[in-house]
């Protein structure tokens, strides 16, 4: 959907939801950020929700970001870019290239790819390690029983300087116990940025503790296409 009467809307419906998440949690609105999930929607979605005022952004596959975002940073310098989805090894340079946030490190091979890009672009986005909550093999992250030792090695072996986690809960589940684990996992190391909750539960998220939200569907529809 690009049309941008109807993303406003949306933008505003989501934002409202949100407050009122944090009035319910006794949170402050402004400790809870919106990433507005662009993936599969093309570069006139994403100036519509620049135009109402949007700053942060999630795409899940590097080509597409990189295909969309830079041309949009001149006139947008407070726009953000975070990557959500499964990163290849193979992309981690040009992922330290377009992104502001990488949110899905979720393996040591990947953490030195990173690390190593980060060196040879001299640029180095915002880390955060994905956890597969719910130990689902089908799913990208961290093993629960393998996160601390995975968080400490990325500081320790690879030098790479991790500010939060992320979680995507399994489908059918009750989300409570997915984030409510991500949290404890977080204040456990020190990490303050919990990126967590998507369209069907944000608010869910929200009241155990998300500082972001990834929210696609309820701001620019469904996609047009399945995103792998
Ligand atoms: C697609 C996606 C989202 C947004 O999902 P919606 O249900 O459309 O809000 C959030 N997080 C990740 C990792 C995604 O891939």
């Amino acid at each position: 959907m690009t049309d941008p009467a109807a993303i406003a809307s949306n933008l505003a419906a989501v934002k409202a939801r949100i407050a009122a998440a944090c009035a319910r949690a006794g949170r402050d609105p402004a400790s809870v950020s919106l990433v507005a999930v662009s993936k599969t929607h093309p570069a006139e979605a994403v100036q519509a929700a620049l135009a109402a005022g949007q700053h942060l952004f999630g795409e899940n596959r590097v080509q597409e970001a990189a295909a969309k975002f830079p041309a949009l940073r001149p006139a947008h310098p407070a726009m953000r870019l975070h990557l959500i989805g499964a990163l290849q090894t193979n992309k981690a340079r040009d992922a330290v290239r377009v992104a502001d946030v990488i949110e899905s490190l979720d393996r040591p091979k990947l953490a030195a790819a990173l690390a190593e890009a980060m060196r040879k672009e001299g640029r180095a986005p915002t880390v955060l390690v994905q956890v597969n909550t719910g130990d689902e093999p089908q799913k990208a992250g961290v093993p629960r029983a393998e996160a601390s030792a995975f968080l400490r090695a990325c500081q320790e072996e690879h030098g790479l300087s991790i500010t939060g986690l992320m979680c995507i809960p399994p489908v059918e589940a009750d989300p409570r116990p997915h984030f409510a684990f991500l949290a404890e996992l977080a204040a456990r190391h020190g990490l303050a940025t919990l990126s967590m909750g998507m369209s069907g539960d944000f608010e869910a998220a929200i009241e155990m503790g998300a500082t972001h939200v990834r929210v696609g569907t309820a701001i620019f529809g469904s996609r047009p296409y399945p995103a792998a």
